[in-house]
């Protein structure tokens, strides 16, 4: 029998790392490596629809056992975080966890210690997996596609249970930002859908940030700097000021925490005759973007006069927004995850995520996708771990999904 850990170890082993650098979507050819193998075992089990577009998205639908119930769509992510090597990931399976630190042995170094990661202390006499530290294990979100193969697997064999259709899609670059930029949510028949992208057993997450990304640009003059007396803008030196001039003690996010959002500034390139600033604007209230920009438009207002010469731009741009009031217009998508979650005997634990889903882009486009968890933990780092008994468990929850949809 094909378990839920064979699939979890056989994905990744694939190396399928986002490359912000790339231009071709997807960003990675192991993307394409991982979708192949998840079209042919999804004709397997026996969805003989399964596709992959251009675009190496992969998408199936299993049958409805009860005509005329609502559809739901369950999504996951093919690629993982470029914040850390997935080269040759050796998955290691620790079962029976003894509590206490775990060295991983290809560097010994890497130690996944119970005071930094206290949810440890739960998951004693559980089954973990981890990388052997020298690689990321990608979890994130490599549970989340074994988690709706082993549920997809189960419900197509399973005639017993009355649901709607299930739409099964894997998404692209979602760690780069790009999950949802070649997914027509219109394509999309659901009454709603869910991301398996969280972390702990239980955890459900209804909002996101609200998040713009402002480009600041500097032009300045440049001459050669034997010649430069009152001649010289120096587009660096003022993009320096600009920066310093970033409140940081209050609304940044090394100093902010919960609910509070910050101005971030990311990247900054160029030389003298041109500078240009990256700065992430982020806010659990959408509102306060609007603030936010108004703080880096005041800042260029009285620096730009202080260099004569000197223009100063700030261009803001959407990138998304918290999925809390998209949510609110299919008020079942969470009601249902809810009921899901304490059918499988789990409370439910709702969260707020300080960063963005494919699901925040998906809900303020029209399609209600809330987060559920998928049994990650310490994602995007060589630290990070899963827990087989929280991946069995959300495959149990996406069953509930499809039965409680079923029922409506
Ligand atoms: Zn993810």
């Amino acid at each position: 029998m094909d378990t839920l850990l064979d699939r979890f170890c056989r994905y990744v082993r694939i190396e399928t790392t986002a490359d912000e650098n790339a231009s071709s979507y997807p960003s990675s050819p192991g993307q394409w490596e991982l979708a192949k193998l998840l079209l042919a075992e999804l004709r397997a089990i026996g969805l003989g629809d399964a596709t992959i577009d251009a675009h190496c998205i992969v998408r199936a639908t299993i049958p409805p056992t009860r005509p005329g119930a609502p559809a739901i769509a369950v999504l996951a992510h093919l690629d993982t975080s470029p914040e850390f090597t997935a080269r040759d990931v050796k998955p290691i399976v620790h079962r029976n966890y003894a509590g206490g630190d775990i060295v991983l042995p290809g560097d010994r170094s890497k130690v996944i210690r119970t005071d930094e990661s206290p949810e440890l202390a739960r998951l004693v006499g559980q089954t973990l997996v981890t990388s052997d530290g020298t690689t990321l294990l990608g979890a994130d979100d490599k549970a989340g596609v074994a988690v709706i193969m082993t549920a997809a697997a189960e419900l197509v064999a399973r005639r017993d249970i009355l649901h709607g259709p299930i739409h099964i899609i894997f998404t692209c670059d979602e760690e780069i930002g790009r999950g949802v930029d070649r997914l027509d949510v219109r394509s999309i028949d659901a009454a709603c859908a869910y991301t398996f992208d969280g972390e702990s057993a239980g955890a459900i997450e209804t909002e996101t940030f609200s998040a713009d990304r402002a480009t600041v640009t500097i032009t300045g003059r440049n001459i050669h700097p034997g010649l430069a007396t009152g001649r010289m803008v120096n587009a660096l030196r003022i993009a320096g000021q600009f920066v310093a001039r970033l409140p940081w003690q209050r609304l940044a996010p090394e100093t902010t925490s919960g609910r509070d959002g910050f101005l971030h500034p990311y990247v900054i390139e160029g030389g003298v005759a041109r500078a240009t600033l990256g700065v992430l604007l982020r806010s659990f209230e959408t509102a306060d973007l609007a603030r936010q920009a108004d703080i880096l438009r005041a800042i260029a207002a009285t620096l730009a006069p202080e260099h004569p010469g000197c223009r100063i731009d700030v261009d803001v741009r959407n990138q998304y927004r918290n999925m809390r009031d998209g949510l609110a217009r299919e008020p079942r998508a969470v009601a249902i995850a809810e009921q899901a979650i304490r059918n499988v005997g789990l409370t439910p634990v709702f969260r707020a995520i300080r960063g963005g889903t494919d699901g925040s882009r998906l809900t303020e486009l029209g399609l209600a996708t809330p987060n559920l968890f998928a049994g990650m933990h310490n994602f995007h780092s060589p630290l990070e771990y899963a827990c087989l008994e929280e991946m069995e468990l959300s495959v149990r929850v996406l069953v509930e999904l499809a039965r409680l949809w079923g029922s409506q």
